[in-house]
Order: C-alpha cells, then sequence, then structure tokens
C-alpha cells in the first residue's frame, strides 16, 4: 500500500502561485516512482489571503498547516499591501506568526553555486570556480531578537535601546545537532560561528557545540569568530561545508552566501520544528532525524516579474526537495530532484534570472524550466 503524505501548500503572492505550479508537478513524478503520494492542501497567506479572508494568515489556513506532515510555502508581499500596518502585512502577519507557532528554530539555507552558474556571482571567477554548495544552519527563535529585557527607556535624559541576547544551553544543543546531522549526509565538516572572544554567549555556545560534537566523532568540527567568518566565506567559499550560527550572525552571513551564489531564483531554505510524529511518520525509517518544518524560496514574491511566466522554479523545486530530506525522510526521492536540476543546468536551460549568451545555453520560462526538471526526475 502506498504511503500518503499530506503537504500544506501555500502558494502566496507574485511568482509564489507560478513557481509552485512547477514545484507540484515535480513532487507529483517522483511520488510515481515511489510507493508514496501526496495530498496537497492549497491553502490562502499573505496578500491573497488578506483579499480573500481579510488576514494574513487565516484560522482555516493554521488549521490545514497543523493537519500536514510539512508546509511548501511559496512567497508573500507586494505593494498592493505595504500601506497596511507592520503587522497586518503579508510577511509579518503570516510567516513570523507560522514560525512561532510551530516553534521553528533551526533554518537550513543552502547556498548552491553550480559550476556552470559562477557567473551570475559578483565574486570574482578564480575563487568560486568550480562552484561551492554551503549549508547555513542558523537558529531562528532565540538570541538578541527575543531575549528580554528589550525596549527603550530613558537614562540621563536620553533615551537607550536594550536589546538582550540570551540563549539556553538546550536551544545551542538542539540547533548543534540539526547542523552535525545534516554534515553527515554532506561532507562531514561544521564551522560554528561565534564572538567568544567578547560576549558570553559565545563562550557557552562554543562549548556546548564541543559538547554536542562528542556525539557525532565522524563530523570534524571548527570554531570560527563572526567577523572572521564574514570574510572568509568571500575569500574562499569553497571551503565550507555546514556553517552553525546563532539567529544575528546566520542572518547576516546567510544573505551573504546567498549573493555569494549568484541568483535568488536558485536558493531553496527550510526552517524546521519540532522532531516529526505521527501516522505519517511511522513508513520513513529513521524518525530521530525529521522535523516538521515550512519550505520556500530564499527569494521574496518578486513584484517586478511577476505574472510574466519567467521567474525561475529551481528555489521552490529545490525547498520541495528539502522536505523531503528533512520532514518526510525521503532522502533518495530528493536527490533524484537534485540531481535532476542539476542536469538541467548542465543542459544548458536558463531562466532569464540566470541567462547569460553562451553556446549551448538556451533561455527558457518558468513552465519550460520545470518540464525539464519533470522529464529528468
Ligand atoms: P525579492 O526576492 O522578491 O526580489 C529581489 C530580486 O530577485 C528581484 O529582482 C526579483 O525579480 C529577483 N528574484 C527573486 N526570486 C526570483 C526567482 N525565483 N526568479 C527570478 N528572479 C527572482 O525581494 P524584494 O524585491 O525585496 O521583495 C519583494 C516582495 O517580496 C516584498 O513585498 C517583500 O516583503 C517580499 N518578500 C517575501 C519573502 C517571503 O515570502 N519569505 C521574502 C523576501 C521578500
Amino acid at each position: 500500500m502506498s504511503q500518503e503524505y499530506r503537504i500544506a501548500v501555500l502558494a502566496g503572492d507574485g511568482i509564489g502561485p507560478e513557481v509552485m505550479a512547477e514545484a507540484r508537478k515535480v513532487l507529483e513524478k517522483t511520488a510515481a516512482g515511489e510507493a508514496i503520494s501526496f495530498a496537497f492542501d492549497d491553502q490562502l497567506v499573505g496578500g491573497a489571503a488578506i483579499d480573500g479572508a481579510g488576514i494574513a494568515l487565516p484560522k482555516e489556513t493554521l488549521a490545514a498547516c497543523e493537519k500536514s506532515d510539512a508546509i511548501l510555502f511559496g512567497s508573500v508581499g507586494g505593494p498592493k499591501w505595504e500601506s497596511l500596518p507592520p503587522n497586518e502585512q503579508p510577511e509579518r502577519g503570516a510567516l513570523l506568526p507560522l514560525r512561532k507557532h510551530f516553534g521553528l528554530f533551526a533554518n537550513l539555507r543552502p547556498s548552491v553555486c553550480f559550476p556552470s552558474l559562477t557567473h551570475a556571482s559578483p565574486v570574482k571567477e578564480s575563487i568560486i570556480e568550480g562552484g561551492f554548495d554551503v549549508l547555513c544552519v542558523r537558529e531562528l527563535t532565540g538570541g538578541i531578537y527575543f531575549g528580554s529585557p528589550k525596549g527603550r527607556e530613558e537614562r540621563d535624559g536620553e533615551p537607550v535601546a536594550i536589546d538582550t541576547m540570551v540563549y539556553r544551553r538546550s536551544e545551542i544543543e538542539r540547533i548543534a545537532r540539526v547542523a552535525f546531522t545534516a554534515a553527515g549526509s554532506r561532507d562531514h565538516r561544521v564551522t560554528s560561528i561565534d564572538k567568544a572572544n567578547v560576549l558570553e554567549n559565545g563562550l557557552l555556545w562554543r562549548e556546548t557545540v564541543e559538547a554536542v560534537a562528542k556525539e557525532f566523532p565522524e563530523i570534524e568540527l571548527n570554531h570560527l569568530y563572526v567577523d572572521n567568518a564574514a570574510m572568509q566565506l568571500i575569500r574562499n567559499p569553497k571551503g565550507f561545508d555546514v556553517v552553525l550560527a546563532p539567529n544575528l550572525f546566520g542572518d547576516i552571513l546567510s544573505d551573504e552566501m546567498a549573493m555569494i551564489a549568484g541568483s535568488l531564483g536558485m536558493l531553496a531554505s527550510a526552517s524546521l520544528g519540532q522532531r516529526a510524529a505521527g501516522p505519517g511518520f511511522d513508513a520513513a525509517g529513521d524518525a530521530e532525524e525529521l522535523y516538521f518544518g515550512l519550505y520556500e524560496p530564499s527569494g521574496g514574491s518578486a513584484p517586478d516579474i511577476a505574472g510574466q511566466g519567467i521567474a525561475n522554479p529551481i528555489a521552490q523545486i529545490l525547498s520541495a526537495a528539502m522536505l523531503l530530506r528533512h520532514s518526510l525522510g525521503l532522502g533518495e526521492a530528493a536527490t533524484r530532484i537534485e540531481k535532476a536540476v542539476r542536469a538541467v543546468i548542465d543542459d544548458g536551460l536558463r531562466t532569464s534570472d540566470i541567462f547569460t549568451e553562451a553556446e549551448g545555453t538556451r533561455r527558457v520560462n518558468t513552465v519550460e524550466m520545470g518540464d525539464a526538471i519533470v522529464e529528468r526526475v
């Protein structure tokens, strides 16, 4: 009997629905080769939900996510909703509450520059020749963004702003385990980022990561101060495998890595919460390493190209592959998708964002790119 997985599909705004359609096609084709099937539950989110239901994250959408094995998210936002009060806007009104509701504490952002797409990177060819593949694992629910006290007060007649960086050992342990586990299916190297020369948080971070590393003797661990990491990632991105970072540092470094990689249209991301449990997971093997998660492209709704059918669907498709790997335990199926993406790039297919006039390349639109990947899965 085939195993059915329930996926909440929140396509959102702008290019979201365009690229989501391609990701669904790829998932359906992948399922056809395995004893699995997907029940997609389409729900409103973001601007589309504001227009359709008056709020960026309607109750029905949240309920559908709760019933699902994972969430596949498109992107939200656009000029139409920018004049709303900040908390009602699509991103703040939908994405942040979703992260909070599901306790999504681990943000995984692969920064992959394909060997034939190094021209899309602003870094010079001599540094990134042959491409690179770095995974940033960022702690998402702790640290200075959430610590208390937080706020403003008056001191000696002038305003003072206060943010507090707080990490518990258990928070560091669980994010470190995600990073070490991810490194186990990659190049077995973790670089942990901190500021242990200045911050108490850095000292606790470093000693905790070292303790967790003992559970993973096959993984090589080294440490970098965040300022040095910012430099080394540009100087030699190929030297990194998994980068493990606290919330603030990961926020900055993962954007730096996205920029170095080239096009936002190629970059997937995952936000993982509690360990997965429930009927969908019994057949999936090692449930210890599976998490409930929200999977989305690193880019936004790209209003500048929305509706033209030219967006790159690869970020959304690779997000779907991450969903299979991290929430459903279908690592082989995920690898099939990733290989199919590499194959179409090797074959010279390019959406506009990654296109340059060169021998052997062909400009394709969103649907053509999706079809080509489906064909190769
Ligand atoms: P953006 O990522 O939407 O676009 C930045 C640039 O990258 C644009 O030129 C766009 O065309 C290009 N781009 C992004 N994805 C692409 C793809 N798949 N194919 C080809 N080109 C692609 O960022 P922005 O312009 O700063 O924001 C636009 C809207 O998206 C805003 O409303 C913002 O709030 C929202 N946003 C949403 C999310 C999210 O849903 N998680 C994330 C970032 C921004």
